[in-house]
């Protein structure tokens, strides 16, 4: 257990919250009991097993404990604002083009991704209508070449809504659906492809926020995308991670919702109180020195993408989402990629929303009955209040990203001696607002930071643990208690 939460005033909320790993660990060890056709207590023992005990929770160290940080005033007055009949009306919106296929009419007015191209940029104008100049609207086009699912030039068209950051820096945060859409042949440009689940769910979660943040100022920039030819293969993502990236943005945080519509399973199991969140662990554009020292010293599990997953289940699982995040330690499922990707080739910290139980009845398919099961993505079989809950997780994320400190940077772990003790050093950051560092540390079998030690507004910490024993990382702090995401210390001599 974390040494010192004995110093908190009144009860928070922490890691160590919920059924204890005790507890848990225990239930593990009665199921193998029970697979193993209920084997007596002397029996495991004779083959070394036995009840686990906490020696992973070792050592113990300083601080206090990590807690999660709950929704201040104006977060909550936000989340409320996320209508389920707004999510409802998009999805129906986007499935009444007919297809919204990457190859499909580009000037039919009312039949193609032309269409539904024009409907969102309409959306997206009527809402920043309401920002107060904050907030801009622009179609993102190029012509994508004959490639891999695209057979001749093509016009693609990302939309996007750039919300200012009153900073005025460069930090930014992208959430991004894709409105292009498929049936099972990926080449068939014609059909009737719905596309309700994968993907007018996403676009549905990322216009409503657009709409809802509208109206409220932020300190960083969030960037509300919706793109193309995702299904062809990420094109409209890459090409808008490319203008970021040549444009020197500082991409500090992106996510895609991409299938969040249902709740159902294909068997009937619902969930509808949680999200996955798909974290990769060793970075997509980790450098051969890069993977040297991760060799050396670890750190397979605290690339920025998992420091960015971390950061939401702090802030966006507890009742005001309605939501658990359930993060998954890997990029994507099997077989499937999406639009994180690109942003994770770049070097941006990026992760994937997705519903927990998929039915691949009603993806990729073509609409149609088959022994009197309706198969497609059709909009019956979205659940527009569990879209909205997804635009609720993403909304406290986003806000609580732009509104806190950025990420610090340049973090470095003193290794030019050999010590006992360890010497962490990083940037100054930049804002007005901000208050204080934290260290948070955790021993190195525990997936998340356990304790958090007040660094005061130095840019430097001497702490009496060894380096060798547990992972260290930074975070920035608010005067308001806004946290930014954990920075991962890079060894420095
Ligand atoms: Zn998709």
């Amino acid at each position: 257990m974390p040494p010192s939460s004995e110093q908190h005033q009144e009860p928070v909320p922490t890691r160590a919250s919920g059924p204890s790993r005790r507890v848990f660990l225990a239930g593990s060890a009665a199921a193998v009991g029970a697979v193993g056709g209920g084997l007596t207590a002397p029996a495991m023992a004779a083959f070394g097993g036995g009840p686990l005990d906490e020696g992973e929770d070792w050592p113990e160290g300083p601080g206090v404990a990590n807690t999660l940080q709950a929704p201040d005033a104006e977060l909550r007055a936000i989340l409320a604002e996320v209508d389920e009949g707004n999510v409802r009306a998009i999805v129906e919106t986007l499935v009444s083009f007919g297809t919204r296929h990457t190859l499909s009419s580009q000037d039919d007015p009312k039949r193609g991704i032309g269409a539904a191209r024009d409907w969102i940029y309409s959306e997206l104008r009527r809402y920043a209508a309401r920002s107060q100049g904050r907030m801009t609207v622009e179609k993102q086009s190029y012509v994508q070449q004959p490639a891999s699912r695209i057979p001749v030039p093509t016009t693609i068209t990302n939309v996007l809504a750039t919300l200012k950051g009153s900073e005025g820096s460069k930090r930014t945060y992208v959430v991004s659906g894709h409105y292009d859409s498929r049936v099972t042949d990926v080449m068939n440009s014609t059909a009737d492809a719905p596309g309700a689940d994968d993907d007018a769910s996403g676009v549905a979660a990322v216009l409503e926020l657009a709409r809802v943040l509208a109206t409220h100022p932020i300190e960083a920039t969030i960037v509300f995308a919706a793109v193309a030819g995702e299904e062809q293969g990420l094109y409209g993502s890459t090409h808008m991670a490319q203008l970021f990236q040549d444009a020197g943005a500082d991409v500090q945080g992106m996510f895609t919702d991409d299938i969040v519509g249902s709740s159902t399973a294909d068997d009937g199991t619902r969930d509808a109180n949680s999200v996955r969140l798909f974290a990769e662990g060793v970075p997509t554009d980790e450098t051969p020195a890069e993977a040297n020292v991760r060799r050396s010293v670890g750190g397979e599990n605290d690339s920025p993408a998992r420091q960015l997953a971390r950061f939401v289940t702090e802030v966006a699982d507890n009742d005001q989402t309605g939501m658990r995040v359930r993060v998954i330690y890997r990029r994507d499922r099997y077989l499937r990629g999406g639009d994180q990707i690109p942003f994770l080739e770049r070097g941006y910290p990026a992760a994937r929303f997705t519903e927990p139980n998929e039915d691949f009845a009603h993806q990729h398919q073509d609409v149609r009955v088959e022994n009197g099961k309706q198969i497609g993505d059709l909009p019956q079989f979205c659940d527009f209040a569990y879209i909205a809950r997804v635009a609720r997780v993403n909304g406290a994320a986003l806000w609580s990203l732009a509104n806190g400190p950025g990420t610090p940077k340049n973090v470095g772990i003193v290794t030019s001696n050999l010590t006992n003790d360890t010497e962490l050093t990083w940037d100054a950051n930049p804002e007005a607002d901000l208050a204080r560092y934290e260290v948070v540390w955790r021993p190195t079998l525990q997936d998340d930071w356990t304790n958090v030690i007040d660094a005061g507004t130095a840019t430097r910490k001497v702490i009496n643990l060894s380096k060798d024993n547990v992972f260290f990382g930074v975070r920035a702090v608010d005067r308001s208690g806004h946290r930014s995401p954990v920075a991962f210390p890079v060894p420095k001599s």
